[in-house]
């Protein structure tokens, strides 16, 4: 309660100044006490005097005529007044020494300073026949003093309190209670709360200090009204574009990483990591974009593109990429992002990768175009296919200074296999040929093609044309050919073939002339009893 009490301004200004009262009250009391009781003293000594000398000449009487009798009285009439504390009349001291008289009433203390007046003869001038003494109280000055002391420090203190109270008043009216209601109108702001941000009440039309004061706070708080409702309002609109950005982020199937100007990934979402963490394993295996796409040189330069092209457009790639035991096809979608979050003058290059998965769409397309391609009893290249494969190595040839050696080949009676053995035998046959072409002409610039039927193209693309190398490939290719193949679990049949040879560009530029130089030869062999090699050169003329 006391420290609540004290808590109050008002009132602490008034005990305050009550207190100071009373400690100046005191002071100024005993200050006043001791200055009045010395002049009081003072003046009963002047009274005590006054009284002396009034007595004087009745007193030197009763000394002259030795009247005992007179002393007593004027003795005891001394002492009946109140600043009297004792008398004593004297007598004259006669030959023999004694004293002729002396008569003296109350407290007599030779000790102490008495007021005496010497009685002078009354027919001798200059003659003292005795001395008259008072002795003043003391005591009762003391009192009075001390009396009027008690007065004055009640009637300062009752001064000093009246003022202390009329002063707190005061201060409690023009400065506490409008400081009390600026702190009552404070605790009710949170400024977490911008609503809770109200106007301080203030009575309109003063202009003291605190209203000044609390106009200033008023404006001050206006404007911080009107910045914490826009930073609130800005706030959850960010967090909300925020949130929807991090669940697009977070739950895209998509994969989306971040590369930073050397191609590290700095920020990947979880289909991304799904899509490259090697099951078993916790991380990515590298953090090196082109690494962990296993295609390197490609992307670093598609990367290095998009960095320093002026107006980048959104680049697209298609990536085959090995993860684990697996090959996956991305379709990688890349996009330039000027990160001016810690320069505005020297923005750094990210660069944003969006990835799909395509295994599924490229295996089928794969599968599609193979079967687009190729002849599905054999699985060599099919006639469309082959004369594009044709034509190209035909252009390269021209392109390098290269050669293509074509070997046109049909197999010999065949028809009679498919009469004999059934058309499923010569199916076998025909697959066993194309796998026995694959075994031998498997390099990259080799092509395996079936025309149809019972005819096919091996053809080879070198840099350097030997004749009798390719002739030793014909007769390799013709001996394997002739190898027993098996078309029943116990029965075997062999066949041979006939192989007309034609070279680009000696035997024609152009595949519809090579071709038919190969058909021209292959049909010439045919003519002279199959089962044999011949070159177009040798046959032409
Ligand atoms: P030649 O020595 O003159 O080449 O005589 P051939 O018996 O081999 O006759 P030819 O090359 O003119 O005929 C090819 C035969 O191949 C004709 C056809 O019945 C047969 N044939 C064509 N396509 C297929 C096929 O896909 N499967 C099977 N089993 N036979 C086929
Ligand atoms: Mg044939």
């Amino acid at each position: 309660m006391i420290k609540f009490i004290s808590q109050k301004l008002y009132i602490r200004v008034a005990l305050s100044i009550a207190m100071v009262a009373i400690v100046v009250s005191i002071l100024s009391s005993m200050l006043s006490y001791y200055s009045g009781f010395k002049e009081k003293k003072n003046t009963n000594y002047l009274l005590v005097k006054q009284l002396a000398q009034t007595m004087e000449k009745t007193a030197a009487i009763a000394a002259y005529l030795n009247d005992k009798e007179l002393s007593q009285e004027i003795v005891n009439g001394l002492i009946s007044n109140d600043l009297v504390q004792g008398a004593s009349l004297q007598g004259e001291t006669n030959a023999q020494g004694e004293i002729a008289l002396f008569i003296a009433n109350g407290t007599i203390n030779k000790q102490k300073e008495a007021v005496s007046v010497k009685l002078v003869h009354p027919f001798l001038e200059g003659a003292y026949i005795g001395v008259l003494s008072i002795y003043p109280d003391d005591k009762f000055i003391q009192q009075q003093a001390q009396a009027a002391l008690k007065k004055e420090f009640i009637l300062m203190l009752i001064q000093s309190i009246v003022i202390a109270f009329f002063v707190s008043l005061v201060v409690q009216r023009w400065l506490t209670q409008p400081i009390q209601n600026l702190t009552d109108s404070f605790a009710k702001i949170n400024p977490s709360e911008p609503e809770t941000l109200k106007m301080l009440t203030f009575k309109q039309g003063k202009r003291d200090e605190i209203s000044r004061l609390t106009h200033g706070i008023n404006a001050l708080m206006h404007e911080l009204h009107l910045t914490i409702s826009n930073e609130q309002t800005l706030r959850k609109k960010t967090q909300a574009l925020e949130a929807k950005f991090r669940l697009i982020f977070e739950q895209a199937s998509a994969g989306i990483c971040l590369l930073d100007d050397k191609n590290t990934i700095t920020t990947f979402n979880p289909a991304f990591e799904h899509y490259f963490t090697v099951p078993g394993e916790k991380e990515l295996p590298t953090l090196h974009f082109p690494e962990l796409l296993g295609n390197v040189d490609e992307l670093q330069s598609l990367l290095v593109a998009i960095r320093s092209a002026q107006n980048p457009p959104q680049t697209t790639l298609d990536v085959e990429c090995k993860v684990g035991h697996k090959t996956l096809w991305f379709h990688c979608l890349f996009v330039r992002l000027n990160d001016q979050r810690e320069s505005k003058r020297h923005p750094q290059q990210l660069v944003e990768v969006i990835l799909h998965d395509v295994t599924d769409r490229a295996e089928r397309e794969l599968q599609t175009r193979f079967e687009a391609d190729h002849d599905p009893l054999t699985g060599l290249l099919n006639r469309r296919a082959g004369e594009k494969r044709l034509n190209k190595a035909l252009q390269e040839c021209t392109e390098h200074n290269q050669h293509l050696v074509l070997m046109m080949i049909d197999l010999d009676k065949f028809k009679p296999i498919n009469d004999t053995y059934g058309h499923e035998a010569g199916d076998k046959v025909l697959i066993e040929t194309a796998h026995r072409f694959k075994t031998l002409f498997h390099e990259k610039n080799d092509m395996c093609i079936r025309l149809g039927g019972d005819e096919f193209i091996v053809a080879r693309l070198v840099t350097f044309y030997d004749k009798a190398a390719t002739h030793q490939q014909a007769i390799t290719l013709l001996n394997e050919l002739q190898q027993a193949i098996t078309i029943a679990p116990s029965k075997t049949c062999a066949i041979g073939a006939s192989i007309g040879i034609a070279i680009a560009p000696t035997d024609g530029t152009q595949l519809h002339q090579l071709m038919h130089n190969g058909d021209k030869t292959l049909y010439h062999v045919k003519e002279t009893g199959r089962g044999k090699v011949a070159f177009y050169e040798d046959i032409k003329n």
